[in-house]
């Protein structure tokens, strides 16, 4: 693996690994998406507790959804960076971040120093 992020291996590497996070992201918010539905309060069948419990689902499945959508925020700044040629340097002191720093996560936007 080349540790350079002018090289294209570098880059379609880290775009690759974006992209298919980018769209875990999205089928997981899709198959969750009944889970993040307001919850009925007229349901016949359903009492007080099974009706807090819907609602407890309900709350817990939002917020997957709001930890979701800031984390495909980063991944898409990411492709952002990547597009205008900044991947892999650090936006505070423009030193190159490092492979091993972006193998743990792709998104990170600083070197270890500047984070
Ligand atoms: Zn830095």
């Amino acid at each position: 693996m080349d540790n350079d992020p002018e090289s294209t291996e570098f880059k379609e590497h880290f775009r690759a690994r974006l992209i298919a996070e980018r769209e875990a992201l999205a089928v997981e918010s899709k198959e969750s998406e009944d889970s993040r539905k307001p919850v009925e309060l007229d349901q016949q069948s359903v009492g007080r507790l099974s009706r807090m419990d819907a609602m407890q689902g309900q709350a817990m499945a939002a917020a997957s959804e709001a930890r979701r959508k800031q984390r495909a925020a980063l991944v898409e700044a990411a492709l952002r960076r990547l597009d205008d040629g900044d991947y892999g340097y650090c936006i505070d002191c423009g030193e190159p971040i490092g492979i091993k720093r972006l193998e743990v996560d792709p998104v990170f936007p600083r070197c270890v120093r500047c984070a």
